[in-house]
């Protein structure tokens, strides 16, 4: 079956925030106090989101991402993906992760069924490290990154938010790490998903990114398929890895939007940046199970045609990623 929404777009993609806590307090996601955080009955069960997965899944979404919050604290996570993994129908089974629990990790999540990770990085010098992330470790990650590989895991990408006078004067570093490995570093402009007084003045579009690259490198584009996401890919001559570009704020990437999210506490929404979401919490609990497929239809259906967040309409923005899963 082929899921296609009002705007003609193929949806076939699911984000699924398994928690909305986090080992880590990024300045640009969560407040250092954190979020008030979800009560135990409020979180989705494993049960409840292998349902949701399972649905989706008989409607025609063909690759789930598992994302949070850091997905890696819950526990029993292994467990669940080894379930989701052989869900039939399912192609893609991928996970985005701050890499620090990856070290422990990484084995069970390979053998369980995770076929890609995408790892949060958004500096390679420890003191801007603990400076983003409040405190985080920046060892931990890269060792987390080179358990990720010792493990099996091939196609790492690699994600950091660049911020302007923040961690921009990495860039070049980031592209050099793609000479001596195997990771696509993509380059994703900072949205204003909190209340960010400095949220313009740190926010750097992609074709600046890009032209700041070009000038040391020279990059070759390169062709992405439909289930690749929203970035555009480059390569450096030469290179062992890729960079990408994502810009959900200069170019947003809208009309080939294939994605739907749900929460971890089980509200279904059709885009980041839309406020209307619906509680399928509510429905799994209840006796109404056979209208979780129709939710997930009519949420796709009514998918809005583009979002309306950018450089001169900042006000939407107030997005608790680590509830939505960015
Ligand atoms: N904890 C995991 C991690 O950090 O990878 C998964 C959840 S995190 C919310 C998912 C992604 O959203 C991360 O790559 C993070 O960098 C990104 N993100 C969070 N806030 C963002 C923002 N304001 N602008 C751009 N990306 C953001
Ligand atoms: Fe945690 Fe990821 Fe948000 Fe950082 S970006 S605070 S690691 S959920």
């Amino acid at each position: 079956m082929k899921l296609i929404d009002s705007h003609g777009r193929h949806i076939n993609y699911l984000r699924l925030s398994v928690t909305d806590r986090c080992n880590l307090r990024c300045r640009y996601c969560m407040p250092a106090e954190g979020l008030s955080l979800l009560q135990h009955g409020d979180v989705l069960s494993y049960e409840e989101l292998y349902r949701i997965a399972r649905e989706a899944v008989s409607l025609g979404v063909e690759k789930i991402r598992l994302t949070g919050g850091e997905p890696l604290v819950r526990k029993g996570l292994i467990g669940f993906i080894e379930r989701l993994a052989a869900i039939p129908g399912l192609k893609e089974l991928v996970l985005t992760t701050n890499g620090i629990l990856l070290r422990e990790m990484a084995v069970s999540l390979r053998q369980a069924g995770i076929q890609r990770l995408n790892i949060s990085l958004d500096s390679m010098n420890p003191t801007t490290f603990a400076a983003i992330t409040r405190g985080g470790y920046l060892g931990r990650v890269l060792d987390g990154i080179a358990a990720a590989e010792e493990a099996g895991f091939s196609s790492i990408k690699i994600n950091m938010v660049v911020m302007r006078g923040v961690n921009d004067d990495e860039l070049l570093d980031f592209v050099a790490l793609t000479l001596r490995k195997p990771y696509t570093v993509r380059f994703i402009e900072y949205m204003p998903t909190l209340q960010d007084t400095e949220w313009s003045a740190r926010s750097l579009a992609g074709q600046e990114i890009l032209e700041r690259i070009s000038q040391h490198f020279s990059l070759l584009p390169l062709v992405s398929n439909e289930m690749a996401g929203p970035a555009r890919n480059f390569k450096v001559g030469g290179a062992v890895g890729a960079i990408g570009i994502i810009t959900p704020i200069s170019g947003h990437f809208c009309e080939s939007c294939n994605r739907i999210r749900v929460t971890a506490s089980g509200l279904v929404r059709g885009c980041l940046f839309d406020n209307q979401a619906v509680d399928l919490k509510s429905h799994l609990r209840s006796s109404a199970h056979a209208q979780v497929s129709e939710i997930l239809q009519r949420i796709i259906i009514d998918k809005p045609g583009r979002h309306h967040l950018g450089k001169d309409e900042p006000g939407h923005g107030n997005v608790a990623m680590s509830r939505i899963g960015g």
